[in-house]
């Protein structure tokens, strides 16, 4: 992971919507039928944030406050706050509503650098206002200028009508929820909260063996505030990723070093919630783990929007080189959305998504913390309007 390449006064010559060819400008293709643009500052592989619960309605500032004031977690669920807030807000959303307020919110993903977004649904816990929030991702799709992976995440939480019938529910979602989200093509992958007072291993074996039948690729919210196997599990099934993994343990992490599951590690959601601990980035690089960092945009635990916000956390409280913190956004978040061979590297083949930072030294991008470094943003080749308006 903290091997990664600088090329000083490089070139990269894009064709179509790929990369065609990088190296020293001084060895460039020099045909005159060639378009060119110079660019100060450092060039990346675009951004991928690999976990986001983009599209939901108001934020949680009573949560906040709540929380700032001691008040624990399941307090804040009994006062009417939490996930079953937003997804009552949700529920009573209109689609056009929720479009409109997701399509800005992707928007300033994208200005901090973002060219590959993972967006969850999950705040239905119906099937209506689940196929609801996978509309509204896949109409963005088609209308923002970067690529939205949707992933179905019915099982975040056992909505109110089924807390004394959790089974049932664990039911509709195999059985109803994941065939007609299949029917109409609006995920690729199926989620599933795997904590102790959530889904447990067996619940959540059961949804994501479902999700499986359905030729979909499966990931994991495990261990996030105690370690029950969550990890295990997702190694087991073959998952894309394990996320959050703040209280993973030694099996976990052994059996996470030895698989090709990615370490999904969150650091903006635990200082956001004023944790004092963070998922054990180096013990999971040392045993061999693929780690990579996402923003899990959301109302409740985590409002930034900003990946080299992320990435100078994963510095400064994940212990990552620099280095490790750029892998960690580019070839290892591809490789937890399975686009490994497609995107994230500044190489011959891949599709063109390129970010501009204006800084001096590459290592910065991980430095400023919240200042707005990028300059520019290039998706599938083209320049990214939305990087036109300057955000800090
Ligand atoms: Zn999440």
């Amino acid at each position: 992971m903290a091997d990664v390449e600088v090329l000083p006064d490089a070139a990269v010559l894009i064709d179509g919507e790929r990369i065609a060819w990088v190296g020293p400008r001084s060895e460039a293709p020099k045909d005159a039928s060639i378009r060119r643009q110079e660019i100060s500052g450092v060039l990346f592989p675009g951004f991928i944030d690999c976990h986001t619960h983009g599209v939901f309605g108001a934020p949680r500032l009573d949560d906040q406050e709540r929380r700032a004031l001691g008040v624990d977690y399941k307090a804040i669920a009994a006062a009417g706050g939490g996930i079953l807030q937003s997804v009552r807000d949700v529920r009573e959303r209109s689609e056009a509503d929720l479009e409109s307020l997701t399509r800005s919110r992707l928007e300033t993903l994208v200005a901090h650098g973002a060219t590959t977004i993972e967006v969850k649904s999950g705040y239905g816990l119906e099937l209506e206002a689940e196929l609801k929030q996978l509309r509204v991702i896949r109409r963005l799709s088609e209308q923002l200028p970067v690529t939205l992976i949707p992933t179905f995440l019915g099982a975040h939480e056992v909505p109110p009508e089924y807390r004394n019938k959790r089974a049932d529910y664990v039911r509709l979602i195999c059985e109803e929820m994941v065939p007609a989200v299949a029917r109409e093509k609006l995920a690729r992958a199926c989620d599933v909260f795997c904590e102790p007072g959530v889904f447990t291993v067996a619940e959540t074996r059961q949804i994501l063996t479902a999700a499986q039948g359905f030729g979909w690729a499966v990931k994991l919210h495990a261990d996030e505030l105690e370690g029950s196997g969550g990890a295990e599990l997702a190694v087991e099934l073959g998952a894309l990723s394990a996320d959050h993994l703040a209280a993973v343990s030694d099996p976990g992490i052994r059996a996470l070093g030895a698989s090709n599951t990615v370490a999904v590690l969150l650091p903006a959601t635990m200082i956001f919630l004023g944790k004092r601990s963070q998922a054990p980035a180096r013990r999971l690089i040392d045993a061999g783990a693929a780690v990579a960092l996402a923003t899990d945009f959301n109302p409740g635990t985590s409002p930034t929007v900003s990946l080299p916000l992320v990435m100078a956390l994963g510095v400064s409280q994940l212990g990552l080189r620099h280095a490790e913190a750029v892998t960690a956004v580019t070839i290892n978040a591809a490789a937890a959305l399975g686009l490994a061979g497609d995107r994230g590297q500044i190489a011959a083949g891949y599709v063109a998504d390129l970010v501009g930072v204006a800084v001096d030294d590459w290592r910065e991008v991980a430095y400023w913390m919240g200042r707005g470094v990028v300059s520019a943003v290039w998706t599938a080749g083209s320049a990214c309007p939305t990087s036109a308006a300057p955000i800090s």
